[in-house]
């Protein structure tokens, strides 16, 4: 059966899984995410291409990596989270090393398609993906339209819409930015600030069931989600919305509480339907894999 590569590139940890047309994980690898700039992380990533891809049929490889990315010529335009990692001409490169097609599109889109394909998203006509990770992405689907990239590529970043006016500055030159309120990044600096103790942002949301401050921050982060849920929900509409990213794992402390925000906030916009990510930390993967079937070798 024919088979594909996909990678899923974050600032801590680059995943690559070799995937069938089913989306069945054959196998699966995860490595830290050099820090060492563009030529490692492009070694690495063409080492456990190649480690997955040995003795398999391979016929393309999908990418999902941070950062505005022109998914027509497979390049980020500009990625705040890895240094150096603006500017790539991924695909090209990648192309080169390896001899197969490459198709590359921005991690919250590719997660999208993924819980659109295996997870979450399948039994909606449209929703809006947010990934709330060491960064908040997402990416905006119609099963009618495919992904909503924008006249520049930058459709659906909203960790950068503004969620405080004159807020906090942000790492792409605005202020105010969802990201600089919702980040896992941001979590764990504000407990560290009000603490002196150093949590990680999953610690820090599953320490909120004891911990006053920790509470404090997780019933934040729940009313500024639900600020944005609500915003969207009013501009688009969508059949629902789909939240991934690793702080879902530890929703048990906060879920409840962005319901009851999104309720009180959301007024004029019907039952909102909230649904955590089905496919995890994999949603990722599967949309990368989806990509480099459906783009390389006809529609699923
Ligand atoms: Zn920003």
């Amino acid at each position: 059966m024919e088979r594909v590569v996909s990678v899923d590139l974050g600032a801590t940890s680059l995943k690559a899984a070799l995937i069938d047309r089913t989306g069945n994980i054959l196998c699966r690898k995860t490595i830290a995410t050099s820090k060492a700039g563009r030529a490692a992380i492009i070694e690495q990533m063409v080492t456990v291409i190649q480690d997955l891809a040995r003795g398999e049929s391979v016929k393309a490889v999908g990418i999902g990596t941070p950062g505005f990315v022109d998914s027509k010529m497979g390049s980020v335009l500009l990625a705040t989270n890895i240094p150096g990692w603006s500017g790539t001409h991924l695909a090209h490169t990648l192309q080169e090393h390896l001899g197969l097609p490459v198709v590359v599109e921005n991690d919250a889109n590719a997660a999208a398609l993924g819980e659109a394909w295996k997870g979450a998203g399948q039994s909606l006509e449209s929703f809006i993906m947010i990934t709330l990770g060491t960064g908040v992405g997402g990416a905006l689907y119609s099963r009618r339209t495919g992904l909503l990239s924008g006249s520049g590529f930058r459709g659906g970043e909203i960790g950068h819409a503004i969620l405080y006016p004159g807020g906090a500055a942000c790492a792409c030159g605005q202020k105010g930015c969802v990201e600089q309120y919702l980040s896992g990044h941001v979590l764990e600096a504000n407990y560290l600030r009000r603490t002196n103790k150093r949590l990680s942002s999953a610690e820090v949301l599953a320490a909120a069931a004891k911990d006053d401050v920790a509470r404090g921050i997780a019933e934040r982060f729940a009313f500024d989600l639900a600020v944005l849920i609500t915003s969207l929900q009013n501009i688009f509409d969508p059949a629902g919305f789909v939240i991934g990213g690793g702080l879902v794992h530890w929703r048990a402390t906060w879920w409840s509480w962005l319901d009851r925000n999104v309720r009180e906030q959301c007024v004029h916009g019907g039952r909102v339907c909230l649904l955590p990510a089905a496919t995890g930390n994999d949603a990722g993967l599967y949309g990368a894999a989806y990509l480099a079937f459906s783009n390389l070798m006809g529609a699923l």
